[in-house]
């Protein structure tokens, strides 16, 4: 029979490397918490609609890289490829931008069929952080200080550099795409296939080629910001006012354009040489007019994506992921002949008193020697031996597995005392 795989660019995650993802989460936690923002959760799959009529038509994810499938009713289906066209579908169904304000963040797995690579995958996982209310440039630059404390306090804010523009209005960017296919128009011998594809359909996407020769072209080209409305315009020099007072560094990159269509004046990304061409770790911008694109009443709103694999190999290849993140076994519990009942519920009464205390109880009998082998393998510091003699009086015999200590034998409130003596740490 043909073995069974998990699906290209899916990735299994084992548990001897879950506990740098639980790290990772627990940061990421944490530091929302400290700016209050409030989590929410939406299903994984969604209508097509959704993502067609939110990221755009003409834009990568929804040309090629969805992965949409008809439903037994026959509904088009789309499993999500990013957060904030659900988020902002969820947030509008229950009335949640209803005259206040709200940030939030999300994470969870998103679907991309792209080629799988180091730093893409078809299944990644993203933390998602979208603010709805507030029209900036404070809650802009709120934002990426918040994105900047998630770097620094992993450890890799000099890995990275800000990269800063402002995609100014529709109108602004209509009359700045103009400009830009005219001066490409004339030099159409000079662009490679997609561009002259996205000419037509997209060509503000052609800023972002990584063609160099096309990149070179550009030099020649009209600069997004001298088309910038005057409303844009002061938006984003008192973001970058506000940035300087807080001691953000960051780079204006008048290139930067976003791969979703729904973006407008502030948009940004955090990049890293120290992972190839997958450099970007974290992406985002204002999409002021996607609430009422989906249906709402006008709403400002910023947000942000962090791709959780791209950040976990930046950690890993820049030496910041901590050592010792898998919680490892303190107690292993050897039962000894026909004692399994009282053992587990010895085990129990351990875990009431000690209830931090990560503690295996040795099921599946087997002699005592190759239980205490198992206990050694677990990397537990004592074992606790409850064989029928212990059981009979109440005891307990503790063995100490990495001290030069004699091994004893108590009552069991002894031995409770003892490890409670032991570990305090373990009884809150
Ligand atoms: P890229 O230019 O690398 O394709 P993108 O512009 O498509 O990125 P966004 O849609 O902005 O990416 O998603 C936000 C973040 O999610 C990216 O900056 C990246 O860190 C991460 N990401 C996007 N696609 C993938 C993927 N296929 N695998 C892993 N991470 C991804
Ligand atoms: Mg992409």
């Amino acid at each position: 029979m043909k073995k069974l795989q998990a699906i290209r660019g899916m990735n299994d995650l084992l548990p001897d490397d879950s506990g740098q993802w639980q790290y990772l989460e627990d940061v990421l936690k944490t530091i929302l918490q400290q700016y209050g923002y409030r989590e929410i959760r939406f299903p994984i799959v969604e209508s097509t609609e959704l993502f067609k009529r939110s990221i755009g038509e003409v834009t990568d994810i929804v040309e090629k890289e969805m992965y949409t499938f008809e439903d037994r009713n026959g509904d088009s289906l789309t499993l999500r490829p990013e957060g904030t066209a659900s988020c902002v579908r969820a947030c509008e169904q229950h009335g949640l931008l209803y005259n206040q304000t709200q940030r939030l963040w999300y994470t969870g797995p998103m679907f991309r069929h792209e080629r799988p690579q180091k730093g893409r995958y078809r299944q990644f996982h993203q933390l998602g952080v979208e603010v709805f209310g507030m029209a900036g440039p404070d809650i802009d630059a709120e934002v990426l200080l918040l994105s900047a404390r998630i770097l620094r306090d992993l450890g890799v804010a000099d890995q990275v550099t800000l990269q800063l523009n402002s995609l100014g209005s529709s109108e602004a960017r209509a009359r700045y795409k103009d400009a830009l296919v005219t001066f490409l128009n004339g030099h159409k011998e000079s662009l490679d296939d997609d561009s002259l594809r996205r000419l037509d359909s997209n060509p503000l996407r052609i800023l972002d080629s990584k063609n160099p020769e096309t990149q070179a072209l550009l030099d020649g080209a009209p600069v997004l910001l001298d088309y910038l409305d005057e409303d844009s315009k002061t938006h984003f020099e008192q973001l970058q006012t506000m940035l300087r007072d807080a001691g953000v560094s960051f780079e204006v990159n008048p290139r930067l354009v976003r791969g979703l269509d729904y973006y407008g004046k502030t948009a940004f990304e955090w990049v890293t040489d120290a992972l190839g061409a997958q450099g970007t770790v974290c992406a985002g911008g204002r999409y002021d007019g996607l609430v009422e694109q989906l249906g709402g009443k006008p709403t400002p709103a910023i947000g942000f994506g962090i791709g959780l694999e791209r950040l976990l190999l930046l950690l890993q290849a820049t030496g910041q992921m901590p050592e010792g993140l898998d919680r490892h076994i303190q107690v292993y519990l050897v039962a000894v002949g026909e004692v399994q009942s009282r053992a587990l519920t010895l085990a129990e009464q351990l875990r009431d008193a000690l209830p931090g205390l990560p503690l295996l109880t040795h099921c599946g009998g087997g002699s005592f020697k190759s239980q205490m082998k198992k206990a050694d393998r677990s990397g537990a510091e004592l074992a606790l031996i409850l064989g029928e003699e212990e059981m009979a009086n109440g005891q307990l015999t503790l063995k100490y597995l990495r001290e030069e200590q004699p091994q004893q034998t108590l009552n069991v409130d002894d031995v409770i005392q003892l490890l409670q003596e032991r570990w305090p740490e373990y009884c809150l």
